[in-house]
């Protein structure tokens, strides 16, 4: 039995203290039907507010069976609720996104009610208020008559031995609330049935006791017919489970499609914002500078230089094995070749001079083609688009006609590129290293990059780029011509002894010579051909491999063999901030905290919606702790679903709007974590969203009462 002692109870209204119970005393027992009338205002909805434990009072006490539960803690009172009682309020506190048949279920789901035996039960109590044909309805299209039926229908599926009723016929017609109040009547045995009626009338027929209530207290108690004594059982019960939890999730999202709608795109957005923000940064893709690599001339996305770290030359196997990388889309034997310069003729006009000097760049680099085709062979060339209309050519190296090839103009591009078949890099389509005549030439030729110094008995002197021949003949001495030594002013004379250094960027000889002076115009240095020996046979030393795709240049390094050391131009970048990687940063923690500010508005408003729903679900026994765990699921599934979306929609912007795979850009790590920030500002969202929600009392909220 349930007895209240001298309870009361007042409310706080601007300042002024009203009264709301004045030390109500009454027993009520299992399997009466009390209706409690009186005016408005009088203190009904109070009393059964304290009884059903979703209001607390100032004086007096409530007593369960005999015990107290003034010590009540607010879990204490939570599961008072849930197992003791059921409500059935005015203004149907129903679940309106939820159909029938989800709104009777959730009162079995939060009880953790067999899921088997679940689905009939539910059902079995929809047909018991008539609802059977609406089962499958969105309860918001229902009369009210059919909602309060819902109510009951759910108060019922509790299995509570206490249903509280607060004016549940006070919205309906005369004829729907007969049958409610018959409803109620039948499902009172071995129930407590409370009702608030200002229809009496309505009640008299089923009613086993009546109390009047008047400014607060009861001024009427009136026993109509007498019920035994008896322990109020509770209902029984077990905790909300994970699976019970994600019932409500999941119904939320699906029901409100919306408010889903809404979310998803919200996280969709500022997710895809924020990664296409980093991936921009990562890339520099908003970096008006474009880098040159400091000793690497022939920068171009796909280049990655290897070398031994014994500085060995490559055997054939090893390049072989190169070839045979998951990344290399093809490799250059001697990678020097990429770094000399190449000027050309115009070979249907011998009038004019040599074009201007570029390096070459491999077909399989895959450089963007503007007008015509990429080479197909080793006599093709695409050429710059500024020299459009010359449509065969002489390629040179340097500034020098040693070596003058004829190519086939295919193509031209806008990025100042001389592109050829790699076949004619490598002098083969085979994939083994060649000696190739041209290139062999190229090395010993003319301005081939070489840097000469000539250190002479009294001072030294630097020679840059300067041509040097090479002599069969020569053994010791060195052949200076006149013009060389016009040009440069060496003093210099026959027989002098001179230190030779001559190096390029990874070769390096020394040695000491005798100077012989010709009488020659030309400018050259001829120089022994033993010099040459050990630049010729370090020529593999180096090789540059093509990747397929750019952005696995750290995937290809990493894959290599510990042997090797490699290198990847274009992906330096100078050491240090600049104004630009400051301004990046900046533009990804703006994404970051733009995106913050906009799930906090956009989570406050959308659940703003659903307080009604989160106090009905605590009404029939949810806890906070159910709530939280709802709504935290909520969220994690909301934030899933939308990286689902993210994803795809970052990859389509990337594919048409940037031309660039961007979710590579990012990497598996980079995303997952930015996923994981957005799971966490939902998660800090929501849960805001929930503190603030539990400051009130469930009573203040089903008021309709909201002070956002
Ligand atoms: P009834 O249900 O009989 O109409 P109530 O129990 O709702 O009466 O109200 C009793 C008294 O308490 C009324 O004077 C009412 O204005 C006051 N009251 C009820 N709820 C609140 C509240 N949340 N804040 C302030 N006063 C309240
Ligand atoms: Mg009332």
């Amino acid at each position: 039995m349930l007895e209240l002692r001298g309870v009361s109870k007042f409310y706080q209204n601007q300042g002024n203290v009203v009264l709301g119970l004045r030390r109500v005393s009454a027993t009520f027992n299992k399997g009466e039907f009390v209706a409690i009338t009186g005016e408005s205002g009088s203190g009904k909805s109070t009393l059964l507010n304290v009884i059903s434990g979703l209001d607390k009072y100032d004086e007096g006490e409530l007593l369960l069976n005999g015990e107290s539960t003034s010590y009540f803690t607010i879990a204490d009172l939570e599961k008072y609720r849930k197992e003791y009682i059921g409500f059935v309020f005015q203004d149907y506190n129903i679940i309106d996104a939820y159909t029938v048949y989800e709104n009777v279920v959730a009162a079995l789901v939060l009880q953790n009610y067999p899921k088997k035996k679940r689905k009939a039960r539910a059902l079995d109590l929809i047909e018991r208020v008539g609802l059977t044909k609406q089962k499958n309805q969105k309860t918001s299209k229902l009369s009210g008559g059919q909602k309060q039926r819902v109510v009951i229908a759910r108060a019922l599926a509790k299995d509570a031995p206490i249903i509280v009723a607060d004016e549940p016929t006070g919205n309906l017609d005369a004829k729907s609330g007969e049958m409610i109040m018959a409803l109620l009547k039948e499902v009172s045995k071995d129930k407590l049935v409370i009702v608030v009626t200002h229809n009496y009338e309505q009640v008299k027929e089923h009613v086993t006791r009546k109390i009047h209530m008047f400014d607060g207290e009861i001024v009427e108690d009136k026993v109509i017919s007498k019920v035994d004594e008896g322990v109020i059982i509770p209902a029984t019960n077990k905790p909300t489970n994970l699976s019970g939890h994600l019932y409500f999730s999941w119904t939320n999202i699906l029901r409100n499609p919306k408010k889903t709608i809404i979310l998803l795109l919200s996280y969709v957005v500022l997710m895809a914002g924020t990664l296409v923000t980093v991936a921009a940064r990562k890339q520099s893709l908003l970096d008006p500078m474009y880098y040159y690599h400091p000793f690497v001339e022939n920068t171009f996305d796909t280049r990655v230089l290897v070398k031994k770290k014994d500085d060995s030359n490559f055997t054939n196997e090893e390049i072989e094995e190169l070839y045979g990388n998951n990344y290399t889309k093809s490799v250059i034997h001697f990678d020097h070749v990429l770094d000399i310069v190449y000027s050309f003729k115009d070979s249907n006009n011998s009038q004019d001079g040599y074009y201007i000097t570029l390096m070459l760049t491999p077909s399989s680099a895959n450089t963007e083609i503007k007008e015509g085709r990429a080479p197909l062979n080793d006599k093709e060339i695409v050429i710059p688009d500024w020299y459009k209309g010359i449509t065969k050519i002489h390629l040179n190296y340097g500034w020098n006609s040693i070596n003058v090839l004829p190519f086939d103009v295919v193509g031209y591009n806008n990025e100042g590129r001389y592109i050829v078949h790699d076949s004619f890099l490598n002098q083969t389509t085979e994939q083994k290293i060649v000696e190739s005549d041209f290139f062999v030439k190229t090395k010993l030729g003319g301005s081939v990059g070489y840097v000469m110094s000539i250190m002479g008995t009294n001072e030294g002197h630097a020679i840059n780029r300067d041509i040097i021949r090479k002599n069969e003949t020569l053994s010791d001495k060195i052949i200076v011509s006149r013009g060389f030594l016009i040009e440069r002013t060496l003093e210099l004379s026959n027989d002098d002894l001179v230190h030779i250094t001559m190096f390029s960027d990874f070769y390096e000889k020394t040695g000491t010579y005798s100077v012989t002076i010709v009488e020659d115009n030309e400018a050259y240095l001829e120089v022994p051909s033993d010099i040459y020996v050990d630049l010729e046979e370090s020529t593999t030393n180096q090789v540059s491999v093509i990747l397929k795709d750019k952005l696995d240049a750290n995937r290809f390094i990493k894959s290599l063999d510990n042997k090797y050391m490699a290198l990847h131009p274009s992906s330096y970048r100078p050491g240090g901030t600049n104004i630009f990687s400051i301004g990046a940063i900046f533009l990804g923690l703006n994404a970051l905290i733009f995106s913050i500010i906009i799930l906090n508005i956009v989570v406050k408003n959308i659940y703003k919606a659903k307080n009604k729903d989160i106090a009905i679900m605590r009404s029939i026994g949810a806890s906070k702790k159910d709530v939280r765990k709802i709504y935290i699921l909520e969220t994690v599934l909301t934030v899933f679903i939308s990286t689902i979306f993210t994803i795809i929609a970052v990859f389509l912007l990337g594919k048409y709007a940037f031309k660039q795979n961007l979710l590579k850009i990012l990497g598996a790590s980079t995303t997952l974590l930015y996923v994981a920030l957005f799971l966490l500002i939902g998660l800090w969202a929501i849960n805001r969203f929930l503190n603030r929600l539990f400051g009130r009392t469930v009573i203040y909220t089903l008021r309709g009462n909201s002070d956002d």
